[in-house]
Protein backbone atom coordinates (compact mmCIF):
# COMPACT_ATOMS: atom_id res chain seq x y z
CA UNK A 1 0.00 0.00 0.00
CA UNK A 2 1.21 3.59 -0.78
CA UNK A 3 0.17 6.45 1.11
CA UNK A 4 -1.20 9.63 -0.67
CA UNK A 5 -1.23 13.12 1.28
CA UNK A 6 -3.67 15.49 0.03
CA UNK A 7 -1.43 18.49 0.31
CA UNK A 8 -3.14 21.41 2.58
CA UNK A 9 -5.32 19.19 4.43
CA UNK A 10 -5.60 16.28 7.05
CA UNK A 11 -6.16 14.03 4.03
CA UNK A 12 -4.59 10.93 3.26
CA UNK A 13 -5.27 7.62 1.94
CA UNK A 14 -4.28 4.28 1.01
CA UNK A 15 -3.15 3.16 -2.37
CA UNK A 16 -3.20 -0.43 -3.52
CA UNK A 17 -0.66 -1.59 -5.35
CA UNK A 18 -1.42 -1.26 -9.17
CA UNK A 19 -4.78 1.07 -8.35
CA UNK A 20 -4.92 4.50 -9.81
CA UNK A 21 -4.89 7.97 -7.25
CA UNK A 22 -8.31 8.85 -8.14
CA UNK A 23 -9.85 5.70 -7.79
CA UNK A 24 -7.93 4.81 -4.42
CA UNK A 25 -9.31 8.57 -2.87
CA UNK A 26 -13.09 7.36 -3.79
CA UNK A 27 -12.77 4.09 -2.68
CA UNK A 28 -11.75 5.78 0.49
CA UNK A 29 -14.11 8.21 0.70
CA UNK A 30 -12.34 10.85 -0.52
CA UNK A 31 -14.27 12.83 -3.20
CA UNK A 32 -12.22 14.30 -6.01
CA UNK A 33 -13.34 15.41 -9.16
CA UNK A 34 -13.33 13.19 -12.10
CA UNK A 35 -15.54 12.36 -15.05
CA UNK A 36 -14.65 9.64 -17.82
CA UNK A 37 -12.26 7.47 -15.76
CA UNK A 38 -10.78 6.88 -18.75
CA UNK A 39 -7.75 9.28 -19.62
CA UNK A 40 -9.89 11.32 -21.79
CA UNK A 41 -11.57 14.45 -19.75
CA UNK A 42 -8.89 15.31 -18.15
CA UNK A 43 -10.90 16.43 -15.17
CA UNK A 44 -9.16 14.66 -12.55
CA UNK A 45 -6.10 16.25 -12.84
CA UNK A 46 -4.02 16.70 -10.23
CA UNK A 47 -0.57 17.98 -8.90
CA UNK A 48 2.09 15.87 -7.88
CA UNK A 49 4.23 17.75 -5.07
CA UNK A 50 6.13 14.17 -4.05
CA UNK A 51 6.97 11.02 -4.54
CA UNK A 52 6.35 9.18 -7.82
CA UNK A 53 3.74 7.66 -10.28
CA UNK A 54 3.53 5.97 -13.24
CA UNK A 55 0.54 6.05 -16.14
CA UNK A 56 -1.76 3.57 -17.36
CA UNK A 57 -1.74 5.25 -20.77
CA UNK A 58 0.92 7.97 -20.73
CA UNK A 59 -0.03 9.04 -23.98
CA UNK A 60 -3.64 10.02 -22.60
CA UNK A 61 -5.65 12.77 -24.41
CA UNK A 62 -6.83 14.32 -21.38
CA UNK A 63 -3.29 15.85 -20.33
CA UNK A 64 -1.94 19.03 -22.40
CA UNK A 65 2.07 19.45 -23.02
CA UNK A 66 1.33 22.17 -20.40
CA UNK A 67 -0.15 20.33 -17.71
CA UNK A 68 2.97 17.65 -18.37
CA UNK A 69 5.33 20.92 -17.58
CA UNK A 70 3.81 21.83 -14.33
CA UNK A 71 3.47 18.43 -12.56
CA UNK A 72 0.32 17.55 -13.47
CA UNK A 73 -0.95 13.76 -13.76
CA UNK A 74 -4.21 12.68 -14.69
CA UNK A 75 -5.53 10.86 -11.37
CA UNK A 76 -7.40 8.26 -12.79
CA UNK A 77 -4.40 6.42 -14.98
CA UNK A 78 -1.89 7.62 -11.90
CA UNK A 79 -0.60 4.66 -10.07
CA UNK A 80 1.85 5.99 -7.11
CA UNK A 81 5.19 3.72 -6.82
CA UNK A 82 6.11 5.54 -3.75
CA UNK A 83 4.15 7.61 -1.36
CA UNK A 84 2.89 10.26 -2.92
CA UNK A 85 1.64 14.04 -1.60
CA UNK A 86 -0.75 15.82 -4.39
CA UNK A 87 -2.44 18.84 -4.87
CA UNK A 88 -5.77 17.95 -5.43
CA UNK A 89 -9.71 19.63 -5.15
CA UNK A 90 -11.77 17.71 -2.69
CA UNK A 91 -15.37 17.55 -2.12
CA UNK A 92 -18.09 15.30 -0.71
CA UNK A 93 -19.94 16.80 -4.37
CA UNK A 94 -18.11 14.01 -6.06
CA UNK A 95 -19.43 11.23 -3.90
CA UNK A 96 -22.42 9.19 -4.32
CA UNK A 97 -22.42 6.97 -0.79
CA UNK A 98 -21.90 4.18 -3.33
CA UNK A 99 -18.23 3.03 -2.87
CA UNK A 100 -16.50 1.69 -6.30
CA UNK A 101 -14.60 -1.70 -6.10
CA UNK A 102 -13.29 -4.49 -7.95
CA UNK A 103 -14.80 -7.71 -8.22
CA UNK A 104 -15.02 -10.63 -10.64
CA UNK A 105 -18.10 -11.01 -13.13
CA UNK A 106 -19.97 -13.71 -14.89
CA UNK A 107 -21.28 -13.15 -18.43
CA UNK A 108 -24.78 -14.65 -17.89
CA UNK A 109 -26.38 -13.86 -21.21
CA UNK A 110 -26.26 -11.29 -24.15
CA UNK A 111 -28.36 -9.98 -26.93
CA UNK A 112 -28.52 -8.10 -30.04
CA UNK A 113 -30.37 -4.78 -29.71
CA UNK A 114 -29.73 -3.64 -33.32
CA UNK A 115 -26.94 -4.24 -35.97
CA UNK A 116 -24.29 -2.98 -33.97
CA UNK A 117 -25.94 -2.71 -30.23
CA UNK A 118 -25.36 -5.61 -27.98
CA UNK A 119 -26.59 -5.76 -24.13
CA UNK A 120 -24.44 -7.96 -21.74
CA UNK A 121 -25.45 -9.36 -18.52
CA UNK A 122 -22.88 -10.20 -16.46
CA UNK A 123 -23.20 -11.93 -12.45
CA UNK A 124 -22.03 -10.41 -9.66
CA UNK A 125 -20.55 -12.47 -7.00
CA UNK A 126 -23.15 -10.63 -4.35
CA UNK A 127 -25.22 -7.63 -4.94
CA UNK A 128 -23.31 -4.24 -5.86
CA UNK A 129 -25.31 -1.39 -5.00
CA UNK A 130 -25.15 1.32 -7.55
CA UNK A 131 -27.47 4.53 -8.40
CA UNK A 132 -29.04 4.41 -12.07
CA UNK A 133 -27.19 6.38 -14.66
CA UNK A 134 -24.12 5.35 -13.03
CA UNK A 135 -21.04 3.28 -14.90
CA UNK A 136 -18.36 1.01 -14.80
CA UNK A 137 -14.62 -0.08 -16.19
CA UNK A 138 -14.79 -3.23 -17.61
CA UNK A 139 -10.80 -4.71 -18.15
CA UNK A 140 -11.74 -6.60 -21.41
CA UNK A 141 -9.34 -9.85 -22.09
CA UNK A 142 -6.96 -8.55 -25.09
CA UNK A 143 -7.48 -4.45 -24.51
CA UNK A 144 -5.08 -1.74 -23.23
CA UNK A 145 -6.56 -0.14 -20.33
CA UNK A 146 -10.48 -0.50 -18.82
CA UNK A 147 -13.48 1.09 -21.03
CA UNK A 148 -16.48 2.80 -19.61
CA UNK A 149 -20.07 1.32 -20.04
CA UNK A 150 -22.99 2.63 -18.04
CA UNK A 151 -24.97 -0.19 -16.32
CA UNK A 152 -28.53 0.01 -18.07
CA UNK A 153 -30.55 -1.81 -15.24
CA UNK A 154 -31.22 -0.80 -11.51
CA UNK A 155 -29.23 -2.62 -8.52
CA UNK A 156 -32.45 -3.47 -7.42
CA UNK A 157 -32.53 -6.27 -10.31
CA UNK A 158 -30.09 -7.99 -7.71
CA UNK A 159 -26.88 -9.43 -8.37
CA UNK A 160 -26.57 -8.90 -12.00
CA UNK A 161 -25.46 -5.92 -14.04
CA UNK A 162 -26.38 -5.30 -17.66
CA UNK A 163 -24.88 -3.06 -20.12
CA UNK A 164 -25.55 -1.95 -23.55
CA UNK A 165 -22.91 -1.60 -25.98
CA UNK A 166 -22.27 -0.20 -29.61
CA UNK A 167 -19.39 -1.27 -31.20
CA UNK A 168 -17.54 1.57 -32.64
CA UNK A 169 -15.57 1.03 -35.80
CA UNK A 170 -12.16 -0.40 -35.51
CA UNK A 171 -12.63 -0.04 -31.87
CA UNK A 172 -10.84 -2.97 -29.85
CA UNK A 173 -12.97 -3.12 -26.88
CA UNK A 174 -15.75 -3.48 -28.82
CA UNK A 175 -14.31 -6.13 -30.96
CA UNK A 176 -13.62 -7.79 -27.78
CA UNK A 177 -17.33 -7.65 -26.66
CA UNK A 178 -18.78 -8.48 -30.19
CA UNK A 179 -15.89 -11.12 -31.52
CA UNK A 180 -14.56 -12.77 -29.04
CA UNK A 181 -16.68 -12.79 -25.59
CA UNK A 182 -19.14 -15.75 -24.72
CA UNK A 183 -21.58 -16.90 -21.98
CA UNK A 184 -19.38 -17.76 -19.20
CA UNK A 185 -16.44 -15.63 -19.78
CA UNK A 186 -14.99 -13.78 -16.64
CA UNK A 187 -13.83 -10.49 -16.27
CA UNK A 188 -12.88 -7.54 -13.82
CA UNK A 189 -15.36 -5.01 -13.18
CA UNK A 190 -14.75 -2.34 -11.22
CA UNK A 191 -17.53 0.62 -10.23
CA UNK A 192 -19.83 1.78 -9.72
CA UNK A 193 -18.82 5.54 -10.72
CA UNK A 194 -20.19 8.12 -12.10
CA UNK A 195 -22.13 11.47 -11.27
CA UNK A 196 -24.94 11.84 -13.19
CA UNK A 197 -27.07 10.03 -11.38
CA UNK A 198 -31.07 9.74 -10.87
CA UNK A 199 -31.45 13.13 -8.37
CA UNK A 200 -34.97 12.12 -6.02
CA UNK A 201 -35.00 14.67 -3.99
CA UNK A 202 -36.64 17.45 -5.52
CA UNK A 203 -40.44 17.10 -7.90
CA UNK A 204 -39.31 18.67 -11.48
CA UNK A 205 -40.74 16.19 -14.58
CA UNK A 206 -37.56 14.35 -16.24
CA UNK A 207 -35.89 15.00 -19.61
CA UNK A 208 -33.74 12.30 -21.08
CA UNK A 209 -31.93 12.37 -24.16
CA UNK A 210 -29.69 9.40 -25.44
CA UNK A 211 -27.49 9.40 -28.89
CA UNK A 212 -26.61 6.23 -29.88
CA UNK A 213 -24.21 4.46 -27.58
CA UNK A 214 -25.53 6.91 -24.57
CA UNK A 215 -29.01 4.74 -24.52
CA UNK A 216 -27.68 2.43 -21.40
CA UNK A 217 -27.45 5.03 -18.47
CA UNK A 218 -30.86 6.55 -19.51
CA UNK A 219 -32.37 3.08 -19.57
CA UNK A 220 -31.36 2.95 -16.24
CA UNK A 221 -32.84 6.17 -15.16
CA UNK A 222 -35.92 5.49 -16.49
CA UNK A 223 -36.09 1.89 -14.78
CA UNK A 224 -35.19 3.99 -11.57
CA UNK A 225 -37.67 6.55 -12.14
CA UNK A 226 -40.25 4.01 -12.61
CA UNK A 227 -39.23 1.40 -9.73
CA UNK A 228 -39.13 4.20 -7.11
CA UNK A 229 -42.99 4.92 -5.70
CA UNK A 230 -41.86 8.19 -4.09
CA UNK A 231 -41.15 9.20 -7.93
CA UNK A 232 -44.88 7.92 -8.87
CA UNK A 233 -45.59 12.01 -9.52
CA UNK A 234 -42.98 12.59 -11.92
CA UNK A 235 -43.23 12.85 -15.89
CA UNK A 236 -40.13 11.38 -18.12
CA UNK A 237 -39.78 12.74 -21.65
CA UNK A 238 -37.37 10.23 -23.10
CA UNK A 239 -35.33 11.11 -26.62
CA UNK A 240 -33.35 9.18 -28.81
CA UNK A 241 -31.52 9.74 -31.76
CA UNK A 242 -29.67 7.72 -34.22
CA UNK A 243 -28.17 8.12 -37.57
CA UNK A 244 -30.90 5.70 -39.48
CA UNK A 245 -33.53 3.49 -38.79
CA UNK A 246 -32.02 0.99 -37.93
CA UNK A 247 -30.00 2.56 -35.15
CA UNK A 248 -33.03 3.01 -33.14
CA UNK A 249 -34.13 1.20 -30.21
CA UNK A 250 -34.94 1.22 -26.45
CA UNK A 251 -38.88 1.81 -26.91
CA UNK A 252 -39.77 -2.10 -25.93
CA UNK A 253 -37.47 -1.53 -22.74
CA UNK A 254 -39.99 1.53 -21.97
CA UNK A 255 -43.16 0.09 -22.91
CA UNK A 256 -42.01 -2.31 -19.71
CA UNK A 257 -42.43 0.00 -17.31
CA UNK A 258 -45.44 1.31 -15.48
CA UNK A 259 -46.94 4.48 -17.10
CA UNK A 260 -46.08 3.94 -20.67
CA UNK A 261 -47.87 6.33 -22.88
CA UNK A 262 -49.23 8.32 -19.95
CA UNK A 263 -46.66 9.37 -17.85
CA UNK A 264 -43.49 7.63 -19.71
CA UNK A 265 -43.23 9.09 -23.43
CA UNK A 266 -40.46 8.04 -26.56
CA UNK A 267 -39.53 10.17 -29.12
CA UNK A 268 -36.89 8.53 -31.69
CA UNK A 269 -35.61 10.65 -34.80
CA UNK A 270 -32.65 10.08 -37.31
CA UNK A 271 -30.36 12.28 -38.83
CA UNK A 272 -29.44 10.73 -41.95
CA UNK A 273 -32.53 9.97 -43.39
CA UNK A 274 -31.10 9.84 -46.79
CA UNK A 275 -28.51 7.24 -46.06
CA UNK A 276 -31.62 4.69 -44.54
CA UNK A 277 -32.58 1.55 -46.79
CA UNK A 278 -35.11 1.04 -44.36
CA UNK A 279 -38.13 2.28 -44.02
CA UNK A 280 -38.70 5.27 -41.56
CA UNK A 281 -41.67 8.02 -41.31
CA UNK A 282 -41.14 8.87 -37.65
CA UNK A 283 -38.93 12.30 -37.04
CA UNK A 284 -35.77 13.58 -38.43
CA UNK A 285 -33.00 15.61 -37.87
CA UNK A 286 -30.82 15.96 -34.86
CA UNK A 287 -31.75 15.01 -31.07
CA UNK A 288 -31.01 18.62 -29.40
CA UNK A 289 -33.59 19.77 -31.97
CA UNK A 290 -36.26 17.64 -31.01
CA UNK A 291 -36.07 18.32 -27.57
CA UNK A 292 -35.84 21.93 -28.27
CA UNK A 293 -39.12 21.73 -30.80
CA UNK A 294 -41.14 19.14 -28.34
CA UNK A 295 -40.42 21.25 -24.87
CA UNK A 296 -39.34 24.79 -25.53
CA UNK A 297 -39.47 27.01 -22.44
CA UNK A 298 -40.79 24.19 -20.47
CA UNK A 299 -37.59 22.46 -20.51
CA UNK A 300 -36.38 24.83 -17.51
CA UNK A 301 -39.02 23.39 -14.95
CA UNK A 302 -37.16 19.76 -15.99
CA UNK A 303 -34.79 17.62 -14.63
CA UNK A 304 -32.04 17.16 -17.37
CA UNK A 305 -30.16 13.55 -18.04
CA UNK A 306 -28.06 13.06 -21.32
CA UNK A 307 -24.93 10.68 -22.65
CA UNK A 308 -23.73 10.56 -26.10
CA UNK A 309 -20.55 10.75 -27.88
CA UNK A 310 -19.07 14.43 -27.64
CA UNK A 311 -20.44 15.88 -30.03
CA UNK A 312 -23.72 15.11 -29.62
CA UNK A 313 -22.95 15.92 -25.63
CA UNK A 314 -21.86 19.60 -27.21
CA UNK A 315 -24.92 20.33 -29.11
CA UNK A 316 -27.43 19.55 -26.26
CA UNK A 317 -25.46 21.37 -23.42
CA UNK A 318 -25.90 24.55 -25.60
CA UNK A 319 -29.51 23.93 -26.68
CA UNK A 320 -29.77 23.73 -22.96
CA UNK A 321 -27.77 26.58 -22.04
CA UNK A 322 -30.15 28.79 -24.65
CA UNK A 323 -33.06 27.29 -23.21
CA UNK A 324 -32.22 28.99 -19.96
CA UNK A 325 -31.83 25.21 -18.01
CA UNK A 326 -30.41 25.71 -14.99
CA UNK A 327 -26.80 24.40 -14.71
CA UNK A 328 -27.73 22.52 -11.67
CA UNK A 329 -30.72 21.03 -13.34
CA UNK A 330 -28.39 19.28 -15.81
CA UNK A 331 -26.52 15.71 -15.23
CA UNK A 332 -24.50 14.16 -18.22
CA UNK A 333 -21.38 11.98 -18.78
CA UNK A 334 -19.47 12.72 -21.73
CA UNK A 335 -18.67 9.41 -23.46
CA UNK A 336 -14.90 9.15 -25.18
C1 LIG B 1 -18.51 7.50 -18.63
C2 LIG B 1 -18.60 6.71 -19.92
C3 LIG B 1 -19.67 5.84 -20.11
C4 LIG B 1 -19.77 5.13 -21.31
N1 LIG B 1 -20.84 4.30 -21.48
C5 LIG B 1 -20.97 3.61 -22.64
C6 LIG B 1 -22.09 2.74 -22.85
O1 LIG B 1 -22.96 2.56 -21.99
N2 LIG B 1 -22.16 2.07 -24.04
C7 LIG B 1 -21.20 2.23 -25.02
O2 LIG B 1 -21.32 1.60 -26.08
N3 LIG B 1 -20.15 3.06 -24.84
C8 LIG B 1 -19.99 3.74 -23.68
N4 LIG B 1 -18.90 4.56 -23.51
C9 LIG B 1 -17.86 4.60 -24.56
C10 LIG B 1 -16.90 3.40 -24.37
O3 LIG B 1 -16.23 3.49 -23.15
C11 LIG B 1 -15.81 3.30 -25.45
O4 LIG B 1 -15.07 4.47 -25.54
C12 LIG B 1 -16.35 2.97 -26.82
O5 LIG B 1 -17.16 1.80 -26.71
C13 LIG B 1 -15.22 2.69 -27.80
O6 LIG B 1 -14.37 1.73 -27.22
P1 LIG B 1 -13.50 0.75 -28.10
O7 LIG B 1 -12.55 0.04 -27.19
O8 LIG B 1 -14.35 -0.11 -28.97
O9 LIG B 1 -12.66 1.76 -29.04
P2 LIG B 1 -11.10 2.16 -28.92
O10 LIG B 1 -10.91 3.19 -29.99
O11 LIG B 1 -10.24 0.96 -28.94
O12 LIG B 1 -10.98 2.83 -27.49
C14 LIG B 1 -11.65 4.02 -27.17
C15 LIG B 1 -11.45 4.43 -25.74
O13 LIG B 1 -10.65 3.53 -24.98
C16 LIG B 1 -9.74 4.23 -24.13
N5 LIG B 1 -8.35 3.85 -24.50
C17 LIG B 1 -7.86 3.73 -25.75
N6 LIG B 1 -6.57 3.33 -25.69
C18 LIG B 1 -6.24 3.18 -24.39
C19 LIG B 1 -5.06 2.79 -23.70
N7 LIG B 1 -3.94 2.46 -24.33
N8 LIG B 1 -5.10 2.74 -22.36
C20 LIG B 1 -6.22 3.09 -21.70
N9 LIG B 1 -7.39 3.46 -22.31
C21 LIG B 1 -7.39 3.52 -23.64
C22 LIG B 1 -10.07 5.66 -24.31
O14 LIG B 1 -11.01 6.01 -23.36
C23 LIG B 1 -10.69 5.75 -25.67
O15 LIG B 1 -11.58 6.81 -25.81
C24 LIG B 1 -18.78 5.28 -22.33
C25 LIG B 1 -17.71 6.14 -22.10
C26 LIG B 1 -17.61 6.85 -20.93
C27 LIG B 1 -16.43 7.75 -20.71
Amino acid sequence: MYKINIAGSQLAFDCAPGDTIARAALRAGIGIPYECNVGCCGTCKIELLSGSVESNWPAAPGLGERDRMRGRVLGCQSRPVSDCTVKARVGDQYLTGRVPRRFEAVLAGQRDLTHDMRELRFSLPEAVDFLPGQYALLQLPGVDGPRAYSMSNIARDGATWHFQIRRVPGGQGGAAIFDRMKVGDRLTIDGPYGLAYLRTANQRDIVCIAGGSGLAPMISIARGLAADPALAGRRLHFFYGGRTARDICGSDMLAELPGWGERIHYYPTISMPEADAAPWSGRTGFVHELVAEVLGASLRDHEIYFAGPPAMAQAVQRMLFEAGVPGEQVHYDAFY
